[in-house]
């Protein structure tokens, strides 16, 4: 046996390789993912149709990855990002709305046939971690993501750690309620956080300014050729990048609201960023700058604490792929850790932080 190196190894150019499956409502986006969130190969498909069974996602899934490793790179985990309630322990779908999984034991049907380990997590957290790790939040311990789509979705990572909760489901920050007997949601509640603060939210007020003729909804009628059911948040953002008054009216207004729940979620989680993604994130400061004045306005013991940033998420569509192969890679170190014994430590210096999951 050779001496062992006077110095640690250096870390190998790419580290240890990572999968990440990002299965959203219309399609599946996966990529090879190296230890510095880099992406180095993507793929995607279409997300089978809901009415399809299980098998025909799992099966989409597994040609994604094979896929992607028959290049031969040296990956050593897959880790799938799912929109749904996914169980604590990473390895069950437990429902997911988009999606015919219903107590879905993903994690044991897929390492059986991929031959590699397998972690499941929510696609909010997947992109909470990611955000953490290598975009807007990078260096933060506590960071809350909150991602603006058709609702609101978020992801919480607490003393470097994803905040799951004990049945998996923490972070559904959408059904919060901010407005006592306000609108109805489809969840079955009033009130809910969504309602107010969503892209959604944002197209259903300027539809109804354009359904009832309002003169403010001139410019937005107009790009739309006079079809307010073809209007979308990105057309609205446009809108108002261009100067629409209406479109920055409205967002402003969603802007103010995001504020308002983000002060709601500093009272209780306390993090030293808030990172804010989804589609209607693009609006940048038209967004933020309303949401961080209301922020400082609400904030419970304003003047006597530190105040958490607001701060635009920096990875876009690819934080869901990107987040579920790192938790993957840092969850299969700590897998091989566990087999080796509490003492056995990772070879090779390979760049896996202790500070996973
Ligand atoms: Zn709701």
């Amino acid at each position: 046996m050779s001496e062992p190196a006077p110095t640690a190894p250096p870390p190998t150019a790419l580290g240890p390789l990572a999968v990440g499956v990002d299965i959203g409502g219309t399609k599946v986006a996966a990529g090879v993912v190296d230890a510095r969130g880099r992406v180095l190969r993507r793929t995607r498909r279409d997300t089978p149709h809901r009415s399809k069974s299980p098998r025909h996602v799992e099966d989409t899934i597994v040609a994604v990855v094979e896929d992607l490793v028959a290049h031969g790179d040296d990956v050593v985990a897959v880790g799938i990002g799912a929109a749904g309630f996914v169980a604590a322990d990473r390895s069950t779908v437990v429902f997911a709305p988009h999606l015919s999984w219903r107590q879905e034991p993903l994690r044991e049907s897929l390492g059986r046939r991929l031959a590699l380990p397998v972690f499941v997590d929510n696609d909010a957290n997947a992109a909470a971690w990611a955000e953490h790790r290598f975009g807007a939040g990078r260096g933060e311990s506590h960071l809350v993501m909150v991602n603006l789509g058709t609702g609101i979705g978020g992801g919480i990572v607490l003393d470097g750690r994803v905040v799951r909760g004990r049945f998996g489901i923490a972070g559904e920050f959408g059904h919060m309620r901010v407005v006592p007997d306000g609108l109805r949601c489809e969840c079955g509640n009033r009130g809910c956080w969504e309602q107010y603060a969503s892209g959604n939210a944002l197209v259903r007020e300027a539809r109804a300014l354009m359904s009832a003729n309002s003169p403010v909804a001139t410019d937005l009628f107009a790009r739309v050729g006079g079809r307010p059911e073809d209007l979308t948040g990105p057309l609205v953002t446009e809108a108002a990048r261009e100067g629409d008054a209406l479109a920055r009216e409205l967002l402003g207004e969603i802007g103010r609201w995001l504020g308002v729940g983000i002060a709601d979620l500093a009272a209780a989680l306390d993090p030293g960023t808030f990172v804010i993604g989804g589609g209607v994130s693009a609006a940048g400061d038209l967004l933020l700058g309303p949401a961080r004045q209301a922020f400082a306005g609400q904030l419970t013991g304003r003047g006597y604490r530190p105040s958490a940033k607001i701060v635009q998420a920096e990875l876009g569509n690819e934080a869901g792929l990107v987040g579920a192969a790192d938790l993957a890679r840092v969850g299969a170190a700590g897998m091989a850790w566990a087999d080796a014994g509490d003492t056995a430590m990772p070879s090779g210096g390979a760049a896996v932080p202790a500070d996973g999951t």
